[in-house]
């Protein structure tokens, strides 16, 4: 949600109202009174007459544009001579629409009406061509614009470079970039830091922000806003802390995308602050930035917290609804999600497929398969939404998990489109749990057809062959992952301590006090040794000795994480870790008695959804 228009078009706004001079610039909040005037200017036979004309186009794209384009093209229609203030009014208008197409035809009938465009035009146009994908016609217009000769502009060349990244032809932006002379606009250099950024060249993005002569809120809010969607969030919220030094406020598009880094990397202090800066400044909870507080919220683990800023957004939208069912449904609370459910029909709120996800994701970790029956045919019947592969895993996972493997397959079957690993990797997970081994190698062998490259599925694999002895197709599903080169992704585990955020790597010799963190795993061990726990390697991918696998699994990321938080944290206060892979089986039990033996609160997220540790026992009653 990238604000990156720049300087503003051109004065548009005439004095000269019909018949106004008690009143030189009525207000027009709304489309009723560019009604009112147009009547006027009907009645007094100056329908036709252009400096009207334009003021009533200017406020119609002002308002809504989506829903006063349509009235300016009727006052268009009627024009004999629209002049090119016109044409560039409403080649604007269209381009911020839900019709940008109608600028480019709009840009053909001026030059049919001998109209030469001129530097208010060009921008509007690619940015048409950027919101309506149209790249063989915006390179065409950029041709045109060489050929006329405009170029200097930086107004123009900021939405040249966006138009061009957003094509993917990044290197076209940059050309364009590096040509120009004149680059003291904040507004360009911006342009190219979020193109870069958007394109997946976050290093060429930052080594422009870091030449940038000088910077604005815009810009920071790009270069943030650039690492968070690409996934660096711990550089994006570094970023953000260089920038509290500066004079520069943060504005809210920039609130939310730090808020987003938060929500990842389980950074509550950090989210906290912004909460409260939120407050201090008076800024209001929008939807916007109410929502990412919520979701940040949710995933740091203060679900309470998350329902009591939901509660205070007064104008919750669509997003707002589904980000806080998708809270719910984490912390595996089915109920509350139903329930949030049925109160969001009731305020006329219609939920989308988005939402059905997540009460649909509750009802499988909630175990609640008579509602999630339920769910799934109101979300098709009553609410018409086409269930995606999304739904069909939920729901597949959900009639598995409770052995119900005929009215999965069956569903499977009925399936409008081919299953994808999602729905077969969810039939395999149930197969491990009941113990289905015929089932079971049927949708391995579906997996190998499909050519997953998800380990995760072949541990499934791999361990539900092992846990009937069947040691050959064990080594058989092993060495296949070799020949396809299949690799876990490197998970890593986030703690925040005194709103300093560490991360861990699973064996990490990097943080400055991973001597102490080891020694005190030491002790952990033993202590939990004496209740019972022993190293369960069944996890532990490929040809290790049974040493190393005992060496490796004692070094997992969050198993370091939470010794460092035994080290940093007060007694009894609860430690919160962040995972960014689903929980393995050792880690799980490691984590039950840990909460028991130290008598601590452990709050977990990992891929799929929130343990909470307490007493030796987990909030996910082993789903997850
Ligand atoms: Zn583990
Ligand atoms: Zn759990």
């Amino acid at each position: 949600m990238l604000y990156l228009m720049c300087t503003h078009p051109p004065n548009t706004s005439f004095n000269s109202w019909p018949n106004s001079p008690s009143n030189p610039s009525p207000p027009i909040k709304d489309l009723r009174y560019a009604y009112q005037i147009h009547t006027q200017l009907i009645k007094r036979r100056m329908a036709q007459h252009n400096p009207s004309i334009t003021q009533i186009l200017t406020h119609c794209i002002e308002l809504d544009p989506h829903g006063s384009m349509h009235y300016a093209q009727l006052l268009f229609n009627q024009m004999l001579n629209p002049d090119l203030l016109i044409f560039n009014l409403m080649i604007r208008g269209y381009s911020k629409s839900s019709i940008p197409q109608r600028s480019l035809e709009l840009f053909l009938q001026m030059l049919n009406h001998g109209l030469m465009p001129n530097n208010y035009t060009y921008p509007f146009l690619f940015k048409a061509s950027t919101a309506s994908s149209a790249q063989q016609e915006g390179q065409a217009i950029h041709a045109h614009m060489l050929k006329v000769g405009l170029s200097d502009d930086a107004f123009v060349k900021s939405n040249l470079i966006n138009m061009y990244c957003s094509f993917g032809l990044v290197e076209k932006a940059s050309q364009i970039f590096d040509k120009m002379t004149e680059r003291s606009d904040i507004v360009v250099w911006t342009s190219m830091v979020s193109g870069y950024a958007k394109c997946g060249q976050i290093e060429r993005a930052r080594r422009v922000f870091d030449e940038m002569p000088q910077r604005d809120v815009v810009a920071w809010s790009a270069m943030v806003t650039g690492y968070v969607q690409g996934g660096h969030f711990m550089e994006g919220l570094e970023l953000f802390a260089s920038m509290q030094v500066t004079k520069f406020r943060p504005n809210e598009a920039l609130l939310a995308s730090v808020l987003t880094a938060c929500s990842h990397l389980g950074a509550l202090k950090q989210g906290e602050w912004i909460h409260s800066h939120i407050w201090k400044s008076n800024l209001g909870l929008n939807p916007i930035v109410g929502t990412a507080l919520v979701d940040m919220y949710a995933k740091c683990g203060k679900i309470e917290k998350a329902v009591e800023v939901f509660e205070e957004i007064s104008e919750k939208t669509l997003v707002s609804w589904t980000v806080m069912i998708k809270g719910l449904a984490m912390h595996g609370l089915a109920k509350e999600c139903l329930s949030l459910l049925s109160r969001m029909e009731k305020e006329g709120i219609e939920p989308d497929g988005i939402t059905f996800v997540g009460v649909l994701c509750a009802c499988g970790h909630g175990g609640l398969i008579v509602e999630g029956r339920d769910c799934f045919r109101k979300m098709t019947q009553v609410h018409h939404i086409t269930p995606g592969l999304d739904h069909f895993a939920c729901m597949v996972d959900l009639l598995g998990r409770a052995g119900l493997f005929e009215e999965a397959e069956e569903l499977i079957e009925g399936m409008p489109m081919a299953p994808d690993s999602a729905i077969w990797g969810a039939l395999l997970n149930a197969c491990r749990i009941h113990r289905n081994v015929e089932l079971g190698e049927r949708v391995g062998r579906e997996l190998m057809k499909l050519g997953t490259q998800d380990g995760g599925h072949f541990v499934l694999l791999s361990n539900m062959y092992a846990s009937f002895n069947r040691w050959a197709d064990v080594s058989r599903v092993r060495k296949s992952m070799v020949i396809d080169g299949v690799q876990r992704a490197p998970g890593c585990s986030y703690i925040e301590v005194h709103g300093v955020l560490h991360e861990f790597v699973a064996g990490d010799r990097v943080h400055k006090d991973i001597e102490k963190i080891n020694a005190t795993l030491e002790n952990v061990f033993r202590e939990i040794g004496f209740l019972g726990y022993a190293l369960d390697t069944r996890e532990v991918l490929l040809g290790v000795d049974e040493e190393e696998k005992r060496k490796s699994l004692r070094q997992h990321s969050e198993k370091l994480a939470l010794a460092f938080g035994l080290i940093r944290t007060n007694p009894k206060e609860p430690i919160y870790i962040v995972k960014t892979l689903r929980v393995c089986h050792d880690c799980h039990n490691f984590m039950m008695l840990v909460s028991l033996a130290y008598e601590r609160t452990i709050v977990m997220r990992d891929r799929n959804r929130f343990h909470h540790f307490r007493e030796g026992l987990c909030s996910c009653k082993g789903y997850w």
